[in-house]
């Protein structure tokens, strides 16, 4: 963990010693609306439920776990959010899982088979030193990047050699598009930015879900409320959800960067001028995934299996569900950025038709077509508009730390998009939501 991460850790200790853990006893008096249940507005609900405030959490959809959203209607749980705990090691979402009773597989990067054009298998070392040649590029291109300049841009400049190869775009795509957006849009400055958890990858096998459900426990979540108002201008906070008006003390509003960029809820006054220069500067990406199921597997035995076609970002690896569910037989594969929001005009004939020719330039032509098909369609999703935030060209760090400001000391902000160490991710998301409680509590 890098000097950032410590800091956080010393801040929160701080915290943690500063108030005992019995609830307040004034705090009952206290309400607070919480806009979303996703990990971060539950995250933040429990807390300061604990504490003895009165906690009301509205949810637009008829569920609770946002971006943690598990489909199991077809007996094994597809995850259309998050997959990963990305980083074991000192990662807050390693022990919720435990207590939460979500069950994770280790998915090892090493078991990697990688195919290009024709099925031809990319040998192991030809994979690997392009991997590292790739590292290394990552590891410095920042410094030819400018606050204009897309990632894209300054990599095609900058490696030429590189703008036809397959299995560069292949990287640049699964690396990149995938954790950050589309390159022409991503930071030349910033594409590296951000901590990580140090220790292995696991991967839900009963379903995400099983966290915010966990969390959800016990606490006051109303379901099937859109929010559409919030009007701070007065003593308390008003919040107006399906036509109803309710009030509180204070508001923490955890609605993804997505639903704030469309401007889907009225601040009455308007934002601060900071966090709507936030609001626009920080990019929201696209990334779906899709799961498909066969009679029996005809796939190799690895966990991964990657594929380089000339099309970027169009399902270009498969994760092999049957690793960690031996009865089932399955894949999952992704698409990133444009093609990702290409896919959500096609139909699901369409979508399956594409990733068959994937499987059968690899397999065969006699590579029998899928059973069943699962998808998600993140752009167009009304409570989300996208999967999560990004680096674009001309955010600062900064942005993230607008986002995450408090405005009157009533009005609270959480939320994947306002983590500057952990952006984009399930823990940080979770941590944005114990960060504002805790700000609360403190007042
Ligand atoms: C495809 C995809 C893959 C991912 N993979 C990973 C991964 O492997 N590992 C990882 O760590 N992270 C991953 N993430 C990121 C992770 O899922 C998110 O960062 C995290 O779940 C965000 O939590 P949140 O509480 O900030 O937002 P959300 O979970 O989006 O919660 C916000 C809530 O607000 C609700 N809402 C929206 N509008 C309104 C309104 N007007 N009124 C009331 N409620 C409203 C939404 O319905 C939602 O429930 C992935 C995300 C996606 C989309």
């Amino acid at each position: 963990m890098k000097r950032v991460g410590l800091a956080l850790l010393a801040q929160s200790l701080l915290t943690s010693c500063k108030s005992d853990d019995s609830p307040g006893t004034d705090n009952a008096s206290k309400k607070v609306i919480v806009v979303g249940a996703g990990i971060s507005g539950l995250a933040a609900a429990k807390k300061l439920k604990e504490k003895g405030f009165t906690v009301t959490v509205l949810e637009a959809q008829d569920k609770v776990g946002g971006r943690l959203r598990t489909n199991r209607s077809l007996g094994v749980a597809f995850d259309e959010g998050a997959s990963w705990i990305h980083g074991i090691d000192g990662n807050p979402i390693t022990d919720l899982a435990q207590q939460a009773g979500m069950t994770t597989f280790h998915t090892d990067d090493e078991s990697l088979v990688a195919y290009d054009l024709g099925g031809v298998a990319i040998n192991e070392s030809t994979y690997a030193n392009a991997e590292e040649a790739f590292y290394d590029m990552l590891d410095s291109l920042m410094e030819s990047g400018s606050p204009a300049k897309s990632f894209e841009t300054v990599f095609n400049a900058e490696y030429p050699q590189y703008a036809d190869d397959r299995l560069w775009r292949f990287f640049l795509s699964t690396y990149m598009t995938f954790d950050r957006g589309d390159l022409d849009k991503t930071s030349s400055l910033l594409y590296n930015e951000g901590e990580e958890f140090g220790g292995i990858e696991k991967i839900a096998t009963n379903g995400y879900d099983t966290i915010p459900i966990f969390l959800a426990t016990g606490l006051d979540v109303q379901v099937g409320q859109r929010v559409s108002k919030v009007d701070y201008s007065g003593s308390k906070v008003k919040v107006t959800h399906n036509g109803t008006v309710s009030e509180a003390d204070y508001a923490i509003v955890t609605v993804p960067l997505g639903v704030l960029k469309k401007n889907s809820i009225e601040f009455t006054p308007a934002l601060p001028a900071a966090k709507q220069a936030a609001i626009e500067k920080l990019g929201m990406n696209c990334v779906n995934k899709f799961l498909l199921t066969w009679d029996t597997a005809f796939w190799d035995d690895e966990q991964y299996i990657a594929y380089t076609p000339e099309a970027k970002d169009k399902f270009n690896y498969f994760v092999n569900v049957k690793k960690f569910h031996p009865t089932v037989n399955a894949l999952m594969t992704f698409a990133y950025a444009d093609y990702g929001r290409q896919t959500e005009t096609m139909s699901d004939a369409q979508v399956m038709d594409e990733i068959m020719a994937h499987l059968r330039d690899i397999y065969g032509d006699s590579t029998p077509a899928p059973t069943n098909m699962l998808r998600t369609k993140w752009a167009t999703n009304e409570n989300a508009y996208g999967a999560y935030s990004f680096t674009a060209v001309g955010s600062e760090m900064r942005h993230f730390e607008d986002l995450a400001e408090a405005v009157d000391d009533k009005l609270f902000f959480a939320g994947e998009h306002t983590e500057v160490d952990y952006f984009s991710t399930a823990h940080g998301a979770y941590l944005s939501g114990i960060r504002e409680a805790d700000k609360i509590i403190d007042l």
